[in-house]
């Protein structure tokens, strides 16, 4: 591994545990639960668990923790795996908890046969009332005294359907005592019927997460299982288990979930967005998912860079959403291909222009020497946008007025002579001369001028649309914020502007190419534009307000 970087704690861990022969190799899981999209958080996961993986030279398990058939899809499995594909990673397994229901259902056969384990008939109002408080120990009831026998004998009828969905529930018998309320004796089995996505109707029993999730682990073998901070009460549990069946010593560490402003990172939360119209779908270009951020043009790399920079915490902590944009930037500067769009276009006409057209050459990307060039046609009617130009400009105006001199992006220096309105007042036609020895590249004019606008021909323009995003909430902490976090949805979270002009060569580029927009930002096709109606979403503005926040 790269010994530049200073290591995490679980990187320590893990050199640690490599050298003290505790494991050969290492592997890991990435364990989500199949009842929602992976958001930016389960990004973070992702690259933590695959990034060890690789740089510690092992592998690491794509697992569904599918326990609970009520919320869990096959449409969310789809989704998953084709997102933790495009982040750029390989699992060496795809798993389900489902997979090891039969060997559960053993396991906790074995619990009751060691007297470990029992068959509890209270309501989850009475058990909640006699596990008493973290202060105040609870009390047992007679249930917790059943036979191995009849024990073993109750949690068969549970499973052959005896008996209604929460009449009774299999508990692991620990204590009532522990100041850790996850261990007074947890649930390990509850009765419910429902199809679930994968075992259909096979089980009216499912384990709870404490008796699948560390279970999972030591029949896959997994070394290190990493969390996230809210299951640190859980971990005695994940031990006991492992301990009491005498499995696989699979053990677990975690690290504080990435929280980011203006976002929410709650699977349930986002559901209920698309579900009530608040987005157009689990893929909106709004949405902190990874299908989202991918329709909306953002790389994977610059999201592992992101998850890179952030590191990890053993402490909550909230991300600035401007570092994740920065990160975007970042990429993009590198590898999008600059390409002119007139967004509120006003017609220029250059007067003493007398060829029908030509071509000219317009670099690809000024920070990427290998970009090449594109041709873009030229001609005597251009649009430019309605901003570039002021009827009485003021002092420092460096765009378009009457007698000033701007350049033309890649062509020529231009002069206004004059230009017209329309009958409500609206400056309708501009009307310029060119200098023909000040083309771009071969300029011998001696011209000096202080702006450059971008244009398109207005015969070769094409026509296209542009969606342009802010945030989505417009609170910093949506999460911790009072009151419905559906209140703070931000009303002008997208702008769609329905006529805009670009450059034909729009009509040969592929729909995966990545763009700067001179002067407006970094722009990608949605999944709805087609070569006859292109559509382009804003992936992020140009400006780089988190780097300048950096070095205030
Ligand atoms: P949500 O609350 O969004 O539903 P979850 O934790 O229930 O999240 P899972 O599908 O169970 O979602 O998560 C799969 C893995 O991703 C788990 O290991 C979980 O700890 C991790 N994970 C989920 N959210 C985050 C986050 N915000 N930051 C880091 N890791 C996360
Ligand atoms: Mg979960």
């Amino acid at each position: 591994m790269s010994e530049e970087k200073s290591l995490n704690f679980i990187e320590e861990i893990i050199t640690n545990d490599l050298a003290e022969g505790k494991c050969k190799s290492i592997l890991t899981r990435f364990p989500p639960e199949p009842n929602g999209y992976l958001h930016i958080g389960h990004a973070k996961s992702i690259c933590l668990n695959f990034g060890l993986a690789t740089r510690f030279g092992g592998a690491t398990n794509l697992r569904f923790d599918d326990t609970n058939p009520t919320t869990e899809e096959t449409e969310y499995v789809d989704s998953i795996k084709a997102d933790v594909q495009w982040l750029g990673f390989n699992w060496v397994k795809e798993c389900y908890a489902s997979d090891y229901f039969d060997q559960l259902y053993q396991y906790a056969i074995q619990l009751i046969e060691k007297g470990v384990a029992y068959v509890d008939d209270s309501s989850p109002a009475e058990i909640a009332l006699q596990k008493g408080t973290p202060t105040m120990a609870g009390t047992g009831n007679d249930f917790r005294n059943r036979s191995i026998a009849e024990n073993l004998a109750l949690f068969n009828e549970m499973k052959e359907g005896k008996y209604a969905d929460g009449a009774k529930v299999l508990r692991a018998k620990i204590g009532l005592s522990s100041p850790n309320m996850h261990m007074r004796d947890p649930l390990l089995y509850r009765i419910k019927r429902a199809t679930h996505h994968r075992t259909g109707d096979t089980w009216c029993i499912y384990p709870m997460y404490d008796f699948a999730h560390g279970q999972s682990d030591a029949i896959e073998n997994i070394t290190h299982s990493i969390c996230t901070l809210e299951f640190i009460p859980h971990r005695p549990l994940y031990e006991w288990g492992i301990e009491q069946l005498g499995i696989f010593p699979s053990k677990q560490y975690e690290f504080a979930r990435l929280n980011m402003t203006y976002t929410i990172m709650s699977k349930r939360k986002l559901l209920q967005l698309v579900t009530e119209g608040h987005v157009s779908s689990w893929d909106d270009p709004r949405m902190p998912t990874i299908s989202g951020m991918r329709r909306r043009g953002y790389t994977p790399e610059s999201i592992r860079d992101f998850c890179e920079r952030i590191g990890i915490a053993k402490r909550e902590n909230i991300i600035d959403f401007s570092l994740l944009e920065f990160c975007v930037r970042e990429h993009l500067n590198k590898i999008a291909q600059r390409r002119m769009v007139v967004t509120d276009p006003v017609k220029l006409i250059i007067t003493n222009y007398a060829q029908a057209e030509e071509m000219l050459s317009s670099e690809n990307n000024p920070e990427d020497t290998e970009g090449g060039v594109r041709q873009v046609p030229f001609s005597n009617e251009l649009w430019i946008e309605r901003d570039d130009f002021m009827e009485e400009p003021t002092k420092k105006y460096f765009r378009l007025g009457p007698d000033l001199m701007v350049r033309l992006k890649s062509a020529y220096i231009i002069k206004c002579e004059r230009f017209e309105k329309d009958a409500a007042g609206n400056v309708q036609t501009i009307y310029a001369t060119y200098f023909d020895n000040s083309k771009s590249g071969a300029d011998t004019s001696g011209l000096h001028v202080k702006g450059t606008l971008h244009w398109v021909s207005a015969k070769h323009a094409v026509p296209v649309v542009l969606n342009e995003y802010d945030r989505l909430f417009s609170v910093e902490d949506v999460a911790n914020a009072e009151g419905d976090f559906k209140e703070y949805i931000n009303p002008n979270s997208l702008n769609t502007t329905t006529i805009a002009w670009g450059e034909p060569a729009f009509l040969n580029d592929a729909p995966e190419m990545r763009f700067q927009f001179l002067r407006k930002g970094y722009f990608y096709q949605d999944t709805i534009s087609t070569k006859d109606k292109l559509v382009f979403n804003r992936t992020v503005t140009l400006k780089d307000a988190w780097a300048k926040e950096q070095k205030k």
